[in-house]
């Protein structure tokens, strides 16, 4: 198997799965209940919060479990938009961010608030200067990713978190780092940013577990209410085996982050060279700005039909983003590319136990798939 996909999800590491068994089989008391089976969960519960904090750039009490990216995010865009309802309407987005976010802010116009999506460039970029001119008097919530999960363009939230600082201070900022998450460092306090969703799965971890980054410096409105766990943040008995199976992949990526992308940056370097050499006419999509990502359309083959070429030879890849669920990518839309491109984009995403094998298997794969599609 070629699995190269892993922006989509990725498998589960061993160390994660022995950490999660055991919280499921042995050490399985409930973080509240009062007996000693319970304050050990909680003590164990208190060490996993601070190892995942330490890789958001963040201190412990600054960190809420959630069940994913998507609940991180939601909590964060409705939290601060009800938060700041009475300073302003006005929320600034862009056209390329996860369908997390899109759908959070469309639903939030339904509402009566007013989004603006920003535009990226031809590369993948959102301006800051673009950011700039778009602010308002009654922007209360700035909402953009890190590096984008289609074609891994790094956004440049510092400047952007300087400029709200300096233009809107009282707006809140969010940022979906889902896709960045050991792409690179995460110092959300340099950036000025106020919340930042990370999940799981992308990482080595299970799917149903991701955070959310809450500043100490603001307080947003719950999205799950109930018992008050999570520090009344997130309410409902912690998903304890989803925590350690994420705070044991953490521990483990950080201590090989660097590591890990530089063998990735060789990886997508030979991507690069093979398709050269075997495809010269293939194009890549967007500039990346880290190498886990890499997006590339073979104009005249379908891409949900290379899919199944590709496939059937057991090498796994997008096309655009597994969200989209075969629709087509709004994100190279927003770039401009025309439909051609966009038909026959196909997105390679790295892990670190990827291998020249898989690329070389995926390079077979398309010579096989363009004999049998191109027109
Ligand atoms: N944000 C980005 C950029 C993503 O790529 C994804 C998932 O693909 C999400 C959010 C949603 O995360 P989850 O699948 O954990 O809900």
């Amino acid at each position: 198997m070629h699995y190269l996909d892993n922006s989509a999800t990725t498998a589960v590491l061993p160390e994660a799965v022995d950490a999660m068994t055991k919280l499921m089989v042995t050490d399985f008391g409930n973080p509240s209940s009062q007996h000693s089976m319970g304050i050990k969960a909680a003590k164990e519960l208190k060490n996993y919060r601070q190892k995942v904090a330490k890789v958001m750039g963040a201190d412990a009490q600054e960190i809420t479990f959630t069940s994913g990216g998507t609940e991180s995010i939601n909590t964060a865009i409705f939290g601060a938009a009800y938060k700041n309802r009475h300073i302003g309407r006005h929320i600034v987005t862009s056209e390329i961010e996860h369908s997390a976010v899109k759908n959070a802010c469309k639903r939030l116009q339904e509402d009566g608030y007013i989004v603006t999506y920003l535009k990226p460039d031809e590369t993948g970029h959102i301006s800051a200067e673009d950011f700039e001119n778009a602010l308002r008097e009654d922007t209360i919530l700035v909402s953009l990713m890190l590096v984008n999960n289609e074609v891994g363009t790094l956004q440049p939230v510092e400047k952007i978190g300087s400029i709200l600082k300096s233009k809107a201070p009282k707006a809140i900022f969010h940022i979906d780092a889902v896709q960045g998450l050991f792409r690179v460092p995460l110092t959300p306090k340099k950036w000025n940013c106020h919340l930042m969703s990370v999940s799981g799965h992308k990482i080595g971890a299970p799917k149903g577990i991701g955070a959310l980054y809450i500043s100490k410096d603001i307080k947003i409105r719950p999205y799950i209410v109930g018992g008050g766990q999570e520090n009344g943040m997130r309410s409902g008995t912690e998903p304890m085996p989803n925590i350690a199976g994420f705070a044991t992949a953490c521990e483990i990526r950080q201590k090989n982050m660097s590591e890990d992308l530089k063998h990735i940056n060789e990886l997508s370097n030979y991507l690069k060279t093979e398709l050269k050499r075997h495809i010269p006419w293939a194009v890549q999509n967007g500039e990346p700005d880290v190498p886990h990502v890499f997006n590339v359309s073979l104009e005249g083959c379908k891409s949900e039909v290379m899919l199944r070429v590709l496939e059937s030879r057991e090498v796994y890849v997008s096309a655009g983003s597994a969200c989209a669920k075969g629709k087509e990518s709004t994100v190279l839309k927003a770039m401009g590319l025309n439909n051609k491109r966009i038909d026959s984009a196909i997105r390679v995403s790295f892990a670190p136990f990827n291998t020249k094998e898989d690329i070389n298997a995926l390079i077979d794969a398309f010579k096989q798939g363009i004999k049998m599609l191109k027109r």
